[in-house]
């Protein structure tokens, strides 16, 4: 299939920041997904988690599998739009390696924490720090740190950027990953990134929005009766029961979500082909210049908000959910405090990171409460726990 002349074009990219020999069987964003997954970031994603600890069930979504389905939605709405599927497949996966445990929990900690620890400390920001894995973190090839990954792909995976940070990143990479957002802060235009990246953005909120209904019922702590109240997810139940009269439970369920998920899908490629055709863009570059492209329709749009104000309401604020979180940001904050005090207690290769320049050849040098979070950030969920017990004698989850 050719690409459309708006997608991303390996054959295109803005290249590595190490320049590198082209592979003999890969495109270069083939190639930069199979980095991804050989990743060590990548394997420790099974035992992270968004919502749900892993020791509250099997069946419960982690990162891995909530990455491979906003792959899987990414690619199936790129192949009908003739984007680039290898590259929003590498952009999906790779876009919540920096994740720390127990999910917005463990990184709002770590970002207070870090803020606490040195007052100029720029904090603690997952798309940064996904971008930090695969930019620096990661040690696996001789001749750099990280995953060198092609341009597209990084910039796909920094989403967001506060403008102090974007700054930083733009000292060290002028018009690079970062510039769009010291673009904004400097009151130019919005820029956006390529199609591709937009794509990932957008499949990641439909495949949480579904999958946070299957796993908030499956917990118990929402229930199929509530979300009634719902349109979205009414809309498609009373479309299931006309089909299906005598449909119920868990199979009325996932066939709610099943519709509801296609319902998206076929939104966003209508909306986004009407967008695309109103504003013609001649390249990649041109879509940069506009605003998003890939997009809701307005009726659907106003129907996911109103399905995540649901969803924050009645399950991530749920006395229960709340009750874990406040748990999981005390052994956040309870690892930093012992390794700022006594760093002897990580592994050598991260105290070792204290003295050495940034751009060494091995694990890129830090201030030590960079080192420390970095080391907490990239812990899953049980090794978190597992350290507290260790380093606090405490138990603070019940297995
Ligand atoms: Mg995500």
């Amino acid at each position: 299939m050719t690409l459309a002349r708006y997608a991303c074009d390996p054959a295109l990219s803005r290249g590595r920041r190490i320049p590198e020999p082209v592979a003999p069987t890969r495109s270069d964003f083939q190639r930069d997904r199979d980095r991804i997954v050989h990743s060590t970031a990548f394997r420790r994603l099974v035992y992270k988690t968004q919502v749900f600890l892993n020791h509250e069930g099997d069946l419960f979504r982690t990162r891995l599998t909530h990455s491979l389905e906003v792959a899987q939605l990414g690619r199936s709405i790129a192949r009908t739009l003739r984007l680039s599927e290898d590259l929003v497949e590498a952009i999906a996966l790779a876009h919540d390696l920096g994740h720390t445990p127990f999910g917005h929990a463990g990184q709002d900690a770590l970002n207070a924490c870090l803020k606490a620890a040195n007052p100029k400390s720029a904090g603690f920001e997952h798309n940064l720090q996904s971008l930090r894995v695969v930019d620096a973190l990661e040690e696996r090839y001789p001749a750099f740190n990280g995953l060198n990954l092609t341009f597209e792909t990084r910039e796909g995976i920094l989403k967001h950027c506060s403008r102090r940070n974007a700054r930083h990143i733009e000292a060290r990479e002028p018009g690079g990953v970062a510039q769009r957002f010291v673009a904004v802060a400097e009151g130019a235009a919005a820029r956006q990134p390529g199609l591709e990246a937009q794509l990932a953005n957008l499949a990641d909120e439909i495949a949480y929005n579904a999958h946070d209904i299957d796993d908030g019922v499956r917990s118990g702590l929402l229930s199929l009766e509530q979300l009634e109240s719902v349109p979205l997810f009414n809309r498609y139940r009373q479309q299931a029961l006309a089909d299906h009269p005598n449909l119920q439970g868990r199979r009325l369920l996932f066939e709610t979500i099943r519709r509801m998920l296609s319902a998206q899908v076929y939104d966003v490629i209508d909306a986004t082909s009407e967008r695309l055709r109103q504003a013609a863009p001649d390249d990649v570059q041109a879509v940069r210049q506009q605003r998003a492209l890939v997009c809701f329709s307005d009726e659907m749009a106003l129907q996911s908000t109103s399905l995540k104000r649901f969803l924050l309401q009645n399950l991530y604020h749920h006395p229960q959910v709340l009750q874990t979180t406040q748990a999981a940001q005390q052994v956040v904050r309870d690892l930093f405090e012992v390794y700022m005090a006594d760093p002897a207690q990580m592994p050598q290769s991260h105290t070792e990171r204290f003295d050495r320049p940034e751009g060494s050849a091995q694990a890129p040098g830090a201030k030590p409460e960079r080192v420390v979070a970095d080391y907490i950030a990239g812990m899953t969920d049980r090794f978190a726990a597992k350290e507290h017990e260790r380093l606090k004698g405490q138990t603070v989850f019940a297995a």
